[in-house]
């Protein structure tokens, strides 16, 4: 087990829009609910990536949402990605290509050569039920105040989450502090590498997530359904407000 918690996968995900057109069942971003973090700026993106060749660290790109191609600026962001990558190669769309404007975006973003658009998030008939549905079962909730991170973390497989609040060393982290509004996302890109606050980040923010941990019967006993999805007190505290 690898014990430094800073980024090693080498990719950025920027969550241009948390919007979505879909509703998907235990999605990760929490889409199918009133988006909570203002879409990205173009400023934003540039003070990523400023902040970025400062540390001369050169991650993929990685455009993503919410359904990144209902942001009207769109291929703005695709220039901005292309001059920092300086290879469209080095960027990836993820979209759920759901309807006839994104996929006309999508066809344009192939056709040029804008980036590569990754077929894994193609959902053609809609809204689906997400394989994971245990993240929002919150460890803390069944005394659980530590668990290791799971292979979304930037350490291991997936980018760290970019968005107009801040960086998180989850994937996921970011939406996940949109809804806790723990105040997890930083500002300052050079926090993630930093062994010491990496670490505190992670714990602070994986104590909050149960992906990857499974559903239990003591789960199950103490938890409950909302928007089709198991959630536990932490969870069900933040949205039950925003649904009602
Ligand atoms: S299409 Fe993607 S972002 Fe939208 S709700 Fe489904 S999983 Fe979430
Ligand atoms: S916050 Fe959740 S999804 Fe992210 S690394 Fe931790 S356990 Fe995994």
């Amino acid at each position: 087990m690898n014990n430094s918690y800073i980024p090693r996968s080498n990719r950025a995900e920027w969550h241009i829009t948390y919007t979505c057109n879909l509703k998907c069942t235990h999605c990760n971003r929490l889409s199918f609910l009133p988006t909570q973090t203002p879409d990205m700026s173009l400023n934003n993106a540039e003070e990523f990536c400023n902040q970025s060749n400062n540390l001369k660290w050169k991650p993929k790109i990685v455009i993503v949402g919410g359904e990144p191609t209902l942001h009207p600026q769109f291929f703005e962001f695709l220039k901005i990605a292309i001059n920092f990558t300086g290879d469209s190669n080095e960027i990836e769309v993820w979209s759920n290509g759901y309807s006839a404007k994104s996929k006309k975006i999508l066809e344009k973003v192939k056709d040029q050569q804008l980036a590569v658009v990754a077929d894994g998030t193609i959902k053609n008939n809609g809204s689906i039920i997400q394989p994971a549905n245990d993240l929002y079962l919150a460890p803390i909730d069944f005394g659980m105040n530590y668990r290791l991170p799971c292979w979304c973390h930037a350490k291991e497989l997936c980018g760290i989450s970019v968005d107009s609040i801040g960086y998180t060393l989850c994937a996921s982290g970011g939406a996940i502090d949109s809804f806790l509004k723990k105040g997890l996302r930083t500002k300052n890109l050079l926090n993630l590498f930093n062994e010491d606050w990496a670490k505190q980040h992670t714990d602070d923010l994986c104590k909050l997530c149960g992906h990857a941990l499974g559903i239990s019967k003591e789960k199950e006993n103490n938890s409950k359904i909302i928007c089709g999805s198991r959630m536990s007190k932490t969870w069900i505290d933040a949205i039950q407000p925003l649904i009602k």
